[in-house]
């Protein structure tokens, strides 16, 4: 399929051209993030009839118009003087194995990972084998769009500053692990918003978009460029991608959890985040394995309700599920401590695991085990377990355990969360309520043995008495010596602390 695209202020009208006349599909959601997008919906006029959602009938040739003003990374944005294309969120397919050709009916600089044809006819097209490679490929056009080098084959393309000092060091760490093709460029899409988003990954580029107060861009970009191996060379055997439907893995802990943890350890080796940070983070991820919903729900079972749980994280998260991503990063930095005393490391688990490509739970536990890990079999236990098998090894002190709490989180003097069995539970908190006065007076709540709140809940002013209960424990501490420490975090001896905002 062609298609030429004509960038307007907030749409994208584009004229398309298929080998015949048949069925279109616009995909329904986009591949590597979890949820049905239907950016369909964008879609204000088609020359074709409409069969579903999602499908049309059209002739040959058929123009369609879509809205595009999306800021996040996953979609598509056009403006009066720039252009982001994510290519599901705007291109149908007739048949996914056929080439796909776009034209940018621009002057502005163009950045892409697809291949640039010279055609006689329509000029300077990109190109790409399948409709896979096609969507997996953004596309970014500005007058004020810049490339800049990273080294020969690494580049950014941006409309802002970055440190390329940074993603430099971050490259030179991480491809010592992916050992990429000496040949084959790779593009950092790199942009400013007002909102805080994040990235996504694709085979031979990322895009990531952040808000303007973020500071902290080299786990996240570590992130992302860890996943040119893991996810896009290495998949779960049952990630295939489907466009229309959710497709299940139980392996996201690994896909992510293990690529979060990758991309602390390129960070670290970079020296581009201090020991006591590092150990933040895992501290800060074993954190989140001390709630309910960690007793509840294995990293196997949460990567495969990510449709339903992670990406429809709400209030109740923290009692209902957990996080593949904290969960396996908690998993990862296990895995590799243990691998340390048997003198190996994770990144032999990668290396080993090049030659599968496509793996099964079976294949990374035959790996693991053949390096001298046993218990990978956690990320199919409570992920609970987790927390206590590195609490155990590591001798972890959880310092709020058995201290008086309440058991709720508080932002302002708005209830957000509500520990499951906790004293604010029992007491009739809900999430939302308004904390108005603690023993009548305005003033913030600190824990006593026993106060009575004034709440407002749905316009109703209600009094509830709250009495102290003993806390399970959230708050973490751990000082780390010897080869872990050296090893992981690049220091004979680190220490540090997490406290909970749960009080
Ligand atoms: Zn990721």
């Amino acid at each position: 399929m062609f298609f030429l695209v004509k960038p307007k202020n907030r749409y994208l009208e584009i004229f398309a051209e298929g080998r015949s006349e048949g069925i279109i599909t616009f995909p329904t959601y986009v591949p590597g993030s979890y949820v049905i997008r239907d950016l369909e919906r964008h879609i204000v006029e088609i020359d074709g009839e409409r069969l579903t959602k999602n499908k049309f009938r059209v002739k040959k040739r058929f123009r369609y118009l879509i809205y595009t003003a999306s800021k996040d990374q996953r979609e598509a944005i056009s403006t009066n003087d720039y252009l982001f294309i994510n290519p599901p969120a705007v291109f149908p397919f007739m048949d996914v194995y056929e080439e796909y050709c776009v034209k940018i009916d621009t002057q502005w600089r163009i950045m892409t990972s697809l291949r640039r044809v010279e055609d006689p006819q329509r000029g300077e097209v990109y190109c790409a084998d399948n409709y896979h490679e096609f969507a997996d490929s953004p596309i970014e056009a500005s007058p004020f769009l810049r490339e800049i080098q990273i080294d020969e084959t690494h580049s950014i393309s941006t409309i802002d500053d970055i440190d390329v000092e940074m993603l430099k060091k971050i490259v030179e760490e991480a491809d010592k692990i992916i050992q990429p093709p000496k040949d084959r460029k790779y593009i950092f899409h790199f942009r400013r918003s007002d909102k805080n988003f994040g990235g996504i990954e694709h085979r031979y580029s990322s895009a990531i978009v952040v808000n303007w107060s973020r500071k902290d861009l080299a786990t996240l970009f570590a992130h992302e460029y860890f996943h040119r191996l893991n996810v896009k060379e290495l998949v779960p055997k049952d990630l295939k991608h489907n466009y229309e439907n959710e497709v299940y893995t139980d392996l996201l802990w690994f896909a992510e959890g293990f690529t979060d943890y990758m991309a602390l350890l390129i960070t670290l080796r970079a020296k581009l985040i201090k020991p006591e940070e590092g150990l933040k983070t895992v501290l800060s991820a074993l954190h989140d394995l001390t709630f309910p919903g960690a007793k509840r729900t294995s990293l196997a079972e949460a990567s495969r309700i990510a449709w339903i749980k992670l990406y429809k994280r709400d209030e109740n998260f923290l009692n209902s599920s957990v996080s593949y991503y904290e969960g396996g990063l908690a998993l990862a930095f296990y895995l590799d401590s243990k691998l340390i005393r048997h003198g190996r490391r994770i990144d032999d688990v990668f290396s080993s695991l090049r030659n599968i490509k496509e793996y099964t739970f079976e294949d990374l536990d035959k790996i693991a085990k053949s390096l001298g890990f046993h218990e990978l079999d956690l990320a199919y236990k409570p992920s609970y377990e987790i927390f206590k098998a590195i609490k155990d090894d590591l001798g972890i002190e959880v310092t709020d355990e058995g201290k008086p709490y309440y058991g709720l989180i508080i932002e302002g003097n708005t209830v957000k969360f509500i520990e499951d069995g906790s004293p604010a539970d029992i007491a009739g908190l809900m999430p939302e309520d308004q904390i108005v006065a603690v023993d009548g007076v305005n003033r913030s709540l600190e824990v006593r043995d026993s106060v009575t709140l004034e709440i407002i809940r749905e316009g109703r002013l209600k009094m509830i008495k709250l009495t102290a209960g003993k806390s399970p424990g959230h708050s973490l501490k751990v000082k780390i010596e010897g080869e872990i420490a050296e090893k992981v975090f690049g220091k004979s001896s680190v220490e540090g602390k997490y406290n909970t905002n749960v009080i």
